[in-house]
């Protein structure tokens, strides 16, 4: 079969690989729709994520889509012809984080495109049964390729506890900071301010009904927010750039008693946190690492038109032109913000 495979740095080749194979409580499923991610182009870039290192060759790819095509023997749930949407991180099931209902924080979790294990940008992979999940036929498979992203929106909003009437402010505009804001609205949030460098994505943060859109660096987004807030900061600030900056404005424009929301994960580890603030303000600070159970509900937000990933998708390539893809989604090529590769 056809697959993206790193070699290391900006040595991306297609090439065709050994199909993966199926255990009893697998499906095997042909792979539609990938959308490309910020941590597959920054694996492309520098062949490593922190301490993951692409060490020996990897299929790229964990926003996934695709159509079951053979079922393991203890299979029940799925049939051969469904469409389903793909959890990419298996965890051990058997740890306690798993045990207690938190399976994103197991140590021994394997993700997709995670050193050492392949990711989805190729024709077929196996799942287990129970992390592959049937979406409506309405629902189309690059909308359920987003159910990843959406999944860590909609984390955030969770463990920020984001509900009817919050007032949010997200920082970073990227495809995790908008879907951050169409999570945040379709919890019910009445004000959801965004923070941005890029003005295109700002505007695209306004489309998709934020209320307001703040430039950083030409507005002075703290003042801006308190007094959008009549001086009263916001409930939950989501930072979603992995900016230092943004992670103070984040503190700074949080309510007393509100909560910071750490999604963004900047490329150094250790930054500053304005600990005053965070004290006297009786903040708390959260951070989160993707999701946990999060795909049946963000189906129903897709399925129901809570939610429109649709309007992510500035892109679209076949495999073929997956150098192309990312390419666009790495140097936000006319305005790229979610890039998704077509396979088969
Ligand atoms: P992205 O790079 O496409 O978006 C980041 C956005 O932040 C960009 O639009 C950029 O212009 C903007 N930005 C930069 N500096 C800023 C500042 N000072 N203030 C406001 N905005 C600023 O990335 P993405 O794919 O949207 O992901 C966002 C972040 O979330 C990344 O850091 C990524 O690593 C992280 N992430 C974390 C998890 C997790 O589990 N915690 C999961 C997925 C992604
Ligand atoms: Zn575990």
């Amino acid at each position: 079969m056809k697959a993206a495979v790193l070699y290391g740095p900006r040595d991306l080749r297609l090439e065709d690989v050994a199909p993966p194979e199926m255990g009893p409580d697998d499906v095997l499923i042909s792979v539609r729709s990938v959308g490309i991610c910020g941590s597959d182009v920054h694996y492309l870039q520098s062949g490593r994520i922190g301490d993951f290192v692409v060490r020996d060759p990897m299929i790229l790819g964990h926003e996934t889509a695709g159509v079951v095509v053979d079922v393991g023997a203890n299979v029940k749930g799925l049939r051969v012809g469904d469409r389903v949407a793909v959890e990419p991180g298996i965890p051990c099931r058997t740890c306690e984080p798993c045990k207690t209902g938190r399976y994103n924080l197991c140590p021994d979790v394997r993700f997709l495109a995670t050193p050492p294990v392949d990711g989805s940008l190729c024709e077929l992979i196996v799942s287990p049964a129970d992390f592959a999940y049937k979406v409506p036929d309405h629902v189309t498979l690059d909308e359920a390729a987003l159910i990843e992203p959406l999944s860590v929106g909609l984390h955030a909003c969770r463990r920020g506890g984001v509900t009817a009437g919050s007032t949010v402010l997200i920082t970073g505009a990227g495809p995790i900071g908008l879907t951050c804001v169409m999570t945040a609205l379709a919890f019910g949030a009445t004000r959801v301010f965004v923070t941005d460098l890029q003005e295109h994505r700002l505007r695209k943060a306004e489309e998709l009904g934020a209320t307001a859109a703040l430039v950083v660096g030409k507005d002075d987004v703290r003042e801006a927010v308190l007094e959008l807030t009549e001086g009263r900061g916001v409930d939950v600030a989501i930072e979603c750039s992995g900016a230092e900056r943004a992670l103070h404005t984040c503190v700074q424009a949080a309510k007393p008693g509100g909560r910071v929301v750490l999604v963004g994960l900047g490329a150094d580890d250790l930054v500053t946190v304005p600990m005053v603030h965070v004290a006297t303000k009786e903040l708390d600070l959260v951070g989160i690492f993707r999701y946990v159970y999060t795909y049946p509900a963000a189906i129903e937000l897709v399925s129901t038109g809570r939610i429109d990933m649709k309007k992510l998708i500035t892109h679209r390539f076949p495999l073929e032109e997956v150098h192309k893809g990312f390419e666009y989604a790495e140097k936000g090529i006319d305005g790229a913000i979610k890039v998704m590769i077509e396979v088969g």
